[in-house]
C-alpha cells in the first residue's frame, strides 16, 4: 500500500472529522421560514408540515421569542390571507392593515436585532391564484406583474423589512424591484434576495396547503424552470445577477444540488442562499418516523450537502431543531 493512500489517520476522531468539512453550519446560516395568517390570534396547527403552525400577529411573542433566546437569527414571512377579498391584481399583498406588514411591525418592535426577510409574490393574494398579473387569455401579463411586485416589495421595506424575496419568477422584476427600492431611497437599506432558481417541484405541497396558494387554474410550469432545466437556471442566475440582486437562492434543495454548485461557480461574490422545501422537510421528517434514519442526524447531513456544493444561508423548516441540536454540539 502506498503511505499516501492512507486517509483514515486524518479523521479517526471526531473533531478531525469535523475539519474536513469545508464549511460548518452555524445558527447565523439559517433562516426560518413562518407563516403569518389575518387572524391575530391564530395558533393554528398545518397537517402537512410536522410542527409548523399558521400563527397570528398576537401570536408572535410567544413563538419567536423563545427562538430569539436560543440564538434565532432570521425569519423570513410569508401571508397567509384567509378573510381579505382577492383580486385580480392582488391587491391585499400590500394592504397596511395585512398580516405581513403587520408582522414586519410587531418583530421590529419585539425583536430590534432580528433580521426579517419577506417573500413578495402575489399569488396569495390574487383571485386567479397566479404569481402575476394575467392577460385576458390566462397568460402572464409581464410588465405590470413586475410593476406590481415591486410595489410590494417597496410597500415591506417601507414597513422595515431587512431584505425583500420575490418568489415569483416573472421576467425582469430584480430589476424593477431593485430600482424601485433605490429610486425611493430603500436601496442602501433593504436587501434583494432573488429565487433565481425555482423549479417546478413536487415538493411545494404541504407549503401549499399551509400557504393556501394552488392556483384555480393551470399551473405555474410558464414560470417556474422545468426540473432538468440546468442551463435555463444558470440563465436566470446570471440574469438575476446582472439586474441587482444581492442574494441568489436555489429551490428545492436536495434534487438540485449540481444546481447550487454551479450557481456557487458562476456568481462566487454573492451569498448564495438554498430553500430546502415543505417536501424536502415533511420527507426527512417522514422517513425518521417510519425508522429508516435518525431525523438529526439525516437533517445535519442535508444542510451539510448544501453547504458542500457552496450555500452560504439555508431557509429551512428544520431552523428551531438546529437551535438545540447546535447547543448541545457545543
Ligand atoms: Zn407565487
Amino acid at each position: 500500500m502506498e503511505i499516501s493512500s492512507v486517509l483514515q489517520g486524518g479523521y479517526q476522531h471526531p473533531l478531525s472529522r469535523s475539519w474536513q468539512h469545508n464549511k460548518t453550519l452555524t445558527k447565523s446560516m439559517l433562516m426560518y421560514p413562518i407563516f403569518i395568517t389575518d387572524d391575530p390570534e391564530a395558533n393554528v396547527v398545518i397537517q402537512a408540515l410536522p410542527g409548523q403552525r399558521r400563527w397570528g400577529v398576537n401570536k408572535l411573542e410567544e413563538f419567536i421569542g423563545p427562538l430569539v433566546k436560543k440564538g434565532l437569527k432570521s425569519v423570513i414571512l410569508f401571508g397567509v390571507p384567509l378573510k381579505c377579498v382577492k383580486d385580480p391584481i392582488g391587491t391585499p399583498a400590500d394592504d397596511q392593515q395585512g398580516p405581513v406588514i403587520l408582522a414586519i411591525k410587531k418583530l421590529k418592535q419585539l425583536f430590534p436585532s432580528l433580521y426579517i426577510a419577506c417573500d413578495v409574490c402575489l399569488c396569495e393574494y390574487t383571485s386567479h391564484g397566479h404569481c402575476g398579473v394575467l392577460n385576458e387569455d390566462g397568460t402572464i401579463n409581464t410588465l405590470p406583474s413586475v410593476e406590481r411586485l415591486a410595489d410590494v416589495a417597496l410597500a415591506y421595506a417601507k414597513a422595515g423589512a431587512d431584505c425583500v424575496a420575490p418568489s415569483d419568477m416573472m421576467d425582469g422584476r430584480i430589476l424593477a424591484i431593485k430600482r424601485k427600492l433605490v429610486d425611493s431611497g430603500y436601496g442602501n437599506r433593504c436587501t434583494l434576495m432573488s429565487y433565481s432558481a425555482k423549479f417546478a417541484s413536487s415538493l411545494y405541497g404541504p407549503f401549499r396547503e399551509a400557504a393556501g396558494s394552488a392556483p384555480a387554474f393551470g399551473n405555474r410550469k410558464c414560470y417556474q424552470l422545468p426540473p432538468g432545466g440546468k442551463g435555463l437556471a444558470l440563465r436566470a442566475i446570471r440574469r438575476d445577477v446582472n439586474e441587482g440582486a444581492d442574494i441568489i437562492m436555489v429551490k428545492p434543495g436536495m434534487p438540485y444540488l449540481d444546481i447550487i454548485a454551479e450557481a456557487a461557480r458562476i456568481a462566487p461574490d454573492h451569498p448564495l442562499a438554498v430553500y430546502q422545501v415543505s417536501g424536502e422537510y415533511a420527507m426527512i421528517v417522514a422517513g425518521a418516523r417510519a425508522g429508516v434514519y435518525d431525523l438529526k442526524t439525516m437533517a445535519f447531513e442535508s444542510t451539510q450537502s448544501f453547504l458542500r456544493a457552496g450555500c452560504t444561508l439555508i431557509l429551512s423548516y428544520f431552523t428551531p431543531e438546529f437551535l438545540d441540536w447546535l447547543n448541545e454540539e457545543g
